[in-house]
């Protein structure tokens, strides 16, 4: 059922040793009989890569005794061995990027330097957790009577289920994995059906650090709906961190109610990008590419409505529109690709329907607008001008390489249509003026502001969106907080 070797890329990449088409339950690899897979596919050539078992309900009701009985012996081992395991499995991820990296590309289609940044990224969280999760301080509080003592204490939340999105493969899996892991928690992890084989190869060096068994443990599947509902609905799962839309999002706050579980959801973005007239052009369009175009515009954090001010609007958009008409689009595994596919068909059709839309709707397209000769998944990076409020581009997040530009007159004109929106993950400001970058930044309803910068993730910093755009932080000592529990203890009748 491995179909792997059709896939030669390169003689000198040992990828197959990390290939794993399977799950991970309780230390073992587990596949099923035929007729129980899925195909995962190249979306920059449509051809299968590897089939995997459709695990189910008896898959996640196995992994969910597993780690629950590994709960019980992990929390017991000091933050210190815990630690010094997701060290070594930091150390493996490096040890393995071109290997990681391939299979990355393979399935997601990002190019293959976008793949080894995400690597390091994704190591990031690792490295910075496993020196974290020595320091989960609990407080001595002064008691108000003289007898009394009080002080808290920090302890894994337990079971932890962990879903994550196909656009970022491995980060959004070690930033949920390594804080757990760090806490005491046990995980099973259910990675997007696109993007399995970055999930395993991962679990595979966790494995080979000396994760022990049941700790960590993967779900794969075609259909997430039996195995997301198990998850919310079981109590010995006693949380639940979610990356992706925020239609799915409220599917599982509303299927966890019932067992009342702590929750993090980290949701989708409608970020806006505000350029001022006293902006620094060439700061800003740098930026603006890094935020728009990274992993063909297919991240949660992607400005996707640019608002630039009228004085600069011109200026701005050409330079922009120079940069955008340069980039190279073709497979990943091209050095010269700067935008791979999309990564599925639907996402193609999303970019379309918003791009028929604007145009329908008096848009113009200053480049790109169309499928470039290659066909495929491929969509040429796009930017739009004449865009307007009642476009569906400025409520919904595109998820594509399309870049709408507006065009405003003031601070307060901008705020309002910025903030109108159900979403507030990350928003941008570009301009000089203290002043502004500091109101500006204040009055975004959004969880994150780059201010002369596009790109803001890192593994010190608390990630994470308001409104619809998510509950909880990831990174940084907040994103520690979400695997933990704080118990208060009272000491009473000290003479
Ligand atoms: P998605 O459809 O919500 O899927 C995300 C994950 O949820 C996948 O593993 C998916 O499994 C699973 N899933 C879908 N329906 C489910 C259900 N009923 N029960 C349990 N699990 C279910 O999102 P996506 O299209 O893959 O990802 C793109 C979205 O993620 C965008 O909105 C983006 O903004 C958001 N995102 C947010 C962040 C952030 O940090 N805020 C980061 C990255 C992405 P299947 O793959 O099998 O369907």
């Amino acid at each position: 059922r491995v179909i792997m070797d059709e896939f030669k890329i390169e003689d000198n990449i040992s990828y197959k040793n990390l290939f794993k088409p399977y799950g991970y339950i309780n230390g073992e690899w587990i596949d099923l009989p035929k007729g129980k897979s899925f195909n995962i596919y190249n979306p920059s050539t449509n051809k299968i890569i590897a089939t995997m078992p459709e695990m189910g309900i008896d898959e996640t009701k196995y992994a969910i005794e597993s780690a629950k009985i590994a709960f019980d012996k992990w929390k017991k081992k000091t933050a210190k061995e815990r630690c010094f395991l997701l060290r070594k499995w930091y150390d493996l991820v490096l040890e393995n990027i071109d290997d990681l990296s391939v299979i990355m590309t393979l399935e997601n289609g990002k190019p293959l330097k976008e793949s080894k940044a995400e690597i390091i990224y994704a190591s990031s969280f690792i490295d910075w957790f496993s020196e974290e999760g020595k320091r989960t301080y609990g407080r001595s509080i002064p008691a108000t009577q003289i007898d009394k003592r009080i002080i808290t204490i920090k302890q894994p939340v337990g079971v932890s289920a962990l879903i994550t999105p196909w656009n970022f493969p491995a980060a959004m899996i070690t930033r949920k994995v390594a804080p757990a892991l760090a806490a005491g928690c046990s995980v099973i992890i259910k990675p997007a059906e696109q993007t399995p084989l970055s999930a395993s190869a991962l679990v595979y060096l966790a494995q080979k650090a000396g994760i022990p068994k049941g700790v960590i443990n993967l779900l794969v599947a075609n259909n997430p709906i039996p195995i997301g509902k198990e998850l919310c609905e079981n109590e010995s799962v006693r949380k639940i961190s979610f990356t992706g839309s925020t239609e799915v999002g409220k599917i599982l706050i509303k299927d966890s109610a019932n067992s009342v579980k702590k929750v993090s959801m980290e949701l989708g973005g409608n970020a806006p990008l505000i350029v001022f007239n006293d902006a620094d052009v060439d700061i800003a369009v740098k930026e603006t590419l890094a935020s728009k175009y990274r992993n063909s515009g297919q991240t949660c954090v992607c400005a996707n409505r640019i608002f630039v001010q009228d004085g600069i609007y011109k200026k701005y958009s050409e330079a922009l529109a120079k940069k955008v008409a340069d980039f190279k689009v073709g497979d990943g595994f091209e050095h010269t690709s700067d935008i791979g596919p999309l990564i599925d068909n639907s996402g193609l059709k999303k970019v379309e329907r918003h791009l028929d839309d604007a145009i329908a709707k008096g848009a113009k397209v200053l480049t790109g607008g169309k499928q470039p000769s290659l066909g495929g998944l491929y969509y040429e990076p796009t930017v739009l001008t004449e865009v307007a409020k009642n476009m569906v581009l400025f409520k919904e997040e595109t998820f594509g390489p399309l870049a709408p530009l507006f065009k405003f007159k003031d601070v307060d004109e901008v705020i309002n249509m910025a903030n109108n929106t159900n979403y507030g993950l990350a928003g941008y400001i570009f301009t000089k003026d203290l002043n502004t970058a500091w109101k500006v930044s204040e009055e975004l309803q959004f969880g994150m502001v780059g201010i002369n910068s596009g790109i803001l993730s890192t593994e010190v910093a608390p990630f994470g969106g308001v409104k619809e755009s998510g509950i909880g932080r990831e990174g940084a000592v907040e994103g520690m907080d979400e695997y933990m529990e704080i118990k208060y203890l009272c000491f009473g009748n000290i003479m």
